[in-house]
């Protein structure tokens, strides 16, 4: 993939015979297509044979595939400082025991270092965007904007201890509620907008059994105030819906839909646990579904995926914990959805695609200006080296590359019109530095600040 540069031209860059994969409305493809960027938006979608405008830059991309970069839906990128400790314990040990009290412990700095460790990998995989929910998120917001990613921010508001729940003791406290409350707006206040509207913000409550029915109401009218959605771990272990129909007499879907939460508005993650009913509730409510097939595995856990994309809920796909690898995530949704379904055919791959990247961006209101390559949108985009074994004959590279290929397939990536990514390595930090910082925090974050 040579570069070659113009001085005087109309456009910025373009990229020219690629096997373009636009994910537009018709899933158009274009084979030995071409795509040029002007500032930081797409000026132009050209198929082959058509004349491209003289360009400032020129990516000869003939043997590799352009796509929109993946919209990861939910990750903690803190939580890449868990790897190598907590992937074989136990599902609810490992969450109660382990992710919730490192989240804990997490300093500003920790965050920072690991919130670059993440946006690196999840950079050098594809992803263009990243919907970050954790404690600290002004840390985060400064790593993302370091590496160079697009961000959406969501500082955490939960109203229980969690170095207790472990314990089981799920006791609401008023002050701590309020204290995360006013935390999460401070993140609005600051980085909705910032850094030229790469940053955005969501609303999220943890989960519905550590946000006390009072305190769901604030939120959601924090999030009507500033017209963004909320996101919210939902049915993420068996224990959740026992607790809630414990207290309430309900199982979560139907808690939400009381606390007037079920509809477009809202991204529910995980739904490992949702019987035909709750299914029926969400499809019918237009929520989103975030579907996290990696991390519900390793849990043991599969999200019941046939179900709902037969009642036609809507999902989309993201990474979660300890990984920024959207090609797996995508890949384990397909394996996941054909082993419940016992079905070959369900969820090709250009169904697939769209859970990573329209749909998401449809789940954030991003729509309009992220996820597909369509002329006008901001250009945020991904090109896939196909010139490798794994990926020969070159037939249809999309189902190639989501069945058989891998993330670090990804050469160059591009955010809001920027190369920021460039033959695998990020452009805007240092490798060593970044790996290094975060080695110390991980080190670190496990011993009490
Ligand atoms: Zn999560």
């Amino acid at each position: 993939m040579t570069v070659v540069n113009t001085r005087h031209a109309p456009v910025d860059l373009a990229i020219v015979g690629a096997h373009v994969v636009t994910v537009d409305g018709k899933d158009t493809v274009l084979r030995g297509g071409s795509v040029t960027i002007t500032g930081n938006r797409i000026s132009g979608v050209h198929a082959a044979g058509e004349p491209v405008p003289p360009s400032r830059r020129t990516i000869d991309a003939s043997r590799a595939m352009l796509l929109p970069g993946f919209v990861n839906i939910h990750a903690h990128s803190v939580l890449t400082g868990l790897r190598g400790r907590t992937e074989d314990v136990a599902g609810e040990v490992s969450l109660h025991s382990h992710i919730l009290p490192f989240r804990a412990r997490v300093t500003p700095e920790r965050a920072h270092a690991l919130g670059r460790l993440g946006a690196l990998e999840s950079l050098r995989f594809g992803t263009t965007t990243i919907v970050d929910l954790y404690w600290h998120e002004d840390a985060i917001g400064e790593a993302f904007a370091e590496v160079g990613v697009r961000g959406v921010l969501g500082e955490s508001i939960s109203e229980t201890d969690l170095l207790k729940v472990g314990h089981d003791d799920w006791g609401f406290d008023r002050k701590r509620g309020e204290e995360t409350f006013r935390r999460a707006e401070a993140v609005i206040a600051k980085w909705h907008g910032r850094h030229g509207d790469r940053f955005r913000c969501i609303v999220s409550p943890h989960a519905p059994d550590d946000c006390s029915p009072e305190l769901l109401a604030e939120i959601k009218s924090l999030a009507a105030r500033h017209g963004l959605p909320i996101t919210m771990h939902v049915s993420q272990s068996r224990s959740e819906s026992r607790r809630l129909k414990k207290w309430y007499g309900k199982g979560s879907i139907a808690f939400l839909a009381d606390q007037g939460l079920l509809g477009p508005g809202l991204i529910a993650s995980h739904c490992c646990f949702l019987d035909e009913e709750e299914i029926r509730m969400m499809a019918k409510s237009g929520a989103w579904i975030a579907h996290l097939p990696m991390i519900n595995a390793k849990r043991g856990y599969a999200a019941p995926t046939p179900g709902m994309l037969a009642a036609g809920a809507r999902l989309t796909v993201g990474a979660d914990n300890m990984t920024g690898d959207m090609v797996m995530a995508t890949r384990t949704a397909i394996i996941v959805a054909r082993i419940l379904a016992r079905s070959s055919t369900l969820l090709p791959p250009r169904e697939a695609i769209r859970l990573a990247t329209i749909e998401g961006a449809k789940a954030l209101g991003q729509e309009d200006r992220i996820g597909s390559i369509e002329v006008g949108k901001l250009a945020d985009l991904m090109l896939v080296d196909l010139d490798k074994p794994h990926l020969y004959p070159i037939t249809d590279p999309l189902a190639t590359f989501l069945h058989w290929g891998l993330a670090s397939d990804v050469d160059t990536v591009i955010v809001d019109g920027e190369i920021v990514l460039r033959g695998g390595r990020a452009l805007r930090v240092e490798h060593r530095q970044v790996l290094d910082a975060a080695q110390h925090a991980a080190e670190t974050g496990w011993a009490p600040s």
